[in-house]
């Protein structure tokens, strides 16, 4: 079988790192055409050197001296993926440096598999995830993303009741405790997840619960689904990555180890599974329990304020990328210790509100182009507001 070429963005992150480890274990099935990381050229050539005819890539124009031979700069990327298309576009960067490169090459690639969110919400609302969909096949690599689109397959729109997201909970909403010291928490605290390994901005949207947030519009984007659809639950193990529950009264749900290699090998085989033992499967015959924490998370200032950004398809258009903004501020703020933790959710939802009332965007410019300067804009419209 020919391999399958792929363009990894963000190689020397967490997902890239692991996506990088399973490219290497499937060495039959895909050949890495070029990687990409920001700034850390160093750590990507040690990366990047199973694959030396590989190009490689730093997103930074500032990332010190690279050796002559890296590309510098998004335009770049574009170029040499647009001149010798990988079949597959794996985007594991942060950020959303990588919404270009989406928009200028999906059209060049039949296969994306992305791990980044805040990317996807602004294809959301920027029409360009349709369009993506139309042209080629999208997999999300975000587990519970991942999770719905298996629990999907072969059913029909019409027979779903509701799709509930699991949440661990992060470090501190996994076992609420109604004595637990909310004022003091720190920064360091919020970064240690109790069962993901993951870099430090998803690891801070754990701990706030504002990660679930994001994730209920990713979800809203992928699978058209309005917030009546959408609830959540927390299962502080990760082993339930999503349950669909059908019109009958009977659920479904996706159960599997917390690895993400997992999701991103399904990102890449699907419709076929791999047979493997690369990852360990779950052991049915210890596992003695699978417990939910009976806890109403919509009732959390910062879920209601996702709630609230798709609550009708106007709003959807625009007011997610309030709720990014608004979160990449505070998370800044917090982790300069200008806000305290247990401040960050009515701040949220203060701001969105203050920015459905008060903002104005012609929601008719917002378009593929357009999008990456409308997001700089209102960042700059909630900086200067608080
Ligand atoms: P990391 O912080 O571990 O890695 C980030 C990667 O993106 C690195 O390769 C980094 O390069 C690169 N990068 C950093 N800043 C920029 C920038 N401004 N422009 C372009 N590239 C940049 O992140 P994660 O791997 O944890 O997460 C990546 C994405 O996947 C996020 O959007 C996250 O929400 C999503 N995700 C992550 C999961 C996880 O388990 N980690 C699970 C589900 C989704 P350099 O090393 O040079 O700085
Ligand atoms: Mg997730």
């Amino acid at each position: 079988m020919k391999k399958q070429t792929i363009a990894l963005i963000g190689a020397t992150g967490s997902v890239g790192k692991q996506s990088i480890d399973l490219i290497e274990h499937f060495t039959h099935n895909f050949d890495l055409t070029l990687l990409s990381c920001h700034s850390n050229w160093k750590d990507l050539s040690i990366l990047a050197s199973p694959w030396p005819k590989a190009q490689l890539a730093c997103t930074a124009f500032d990332a010190g001296c690279p050796p002559d031979h890296f590309l510098i700069g998004t335009d770049a990327i574009i170029q040499a993926i647009q001149q010798r298309p990988p079949d597959i576009l794996l985007i594991a960067s942060s950020g959303l440096t990588a919404f270009s490169i989406l928009r200028d090459c999906y059209s060049y690639c039949s296969r994306i598999a992305i791990a980044n969110k805040e990317t996807l919400i602004l294809a959301g609302c920027s029409g360009l995830l349709p369009q993506i969909q139309q042209h080629c096949i999208l997999m999300p690599i975000d587990s519970e993303h991942a999770s719905i689109h298996r629990l999907l397959q072969g059913c029909s729109a019409d027979d779903l009741r509701k799709i509930y997201l699991t949440a661990s909970g992060g470090p501190f909403y996994s076992s609420p405790n109604p004595d637990f010291d909310w004022d003091s928490i720190t920064p360091e605290q919020a970064l240690r997840h109790p069962t993901w390994n993951m870099g430090p901005k998803i690891s801070l949207d754990s701990a706030t619960m504002a990660n679930k947030g994001i994730e209920l519009l990713e979800a809203h984007f992928l699978f058209s689904l309005t917030p009546d659809k959408l609830d959540i639950l927390i299962h502080p193990h990760s082993l339930v990555h999503a349950v669909a529950e059908w019109v009958d009264g009977t659920s479904s749900a996706h159960i599997a180890p917390a690895d993400m290699r997992l999701c991103i090998q399904y990102a890449l085989s699907w419709p076929k599974l791999f047979s493997t033992d690369y990852t360990e499967a779950l052991d049915w015959k210890k596992l003695s329990i699978l417990p939910f924490v009976p806890f109403e998370a919509k009732g959390l200032p910062i879920i209601q304020s996702a709630y609230e950004c798709i609550s009708n398809p106007e709003l959807a258009k625009w007011l997610p990328l309030a709720y990014l903004a608004a979160d990449e501020i505070v998370l800044d703020r917090f982790i300069h210790q200008r806000i305290a933790f247990k401040d960050i959710g009515v701040w949220m939802l203060d701001t969105l509100r203050d920015v459905k009332k008060n903002y104005y965007l012609d929601t008719k410019s917002i378009n593929p182009s357009t999008i990456l300067g409308i997001y700089k804009v209102m960042c700059d419209w909630i900086k200067k507001g608080y």
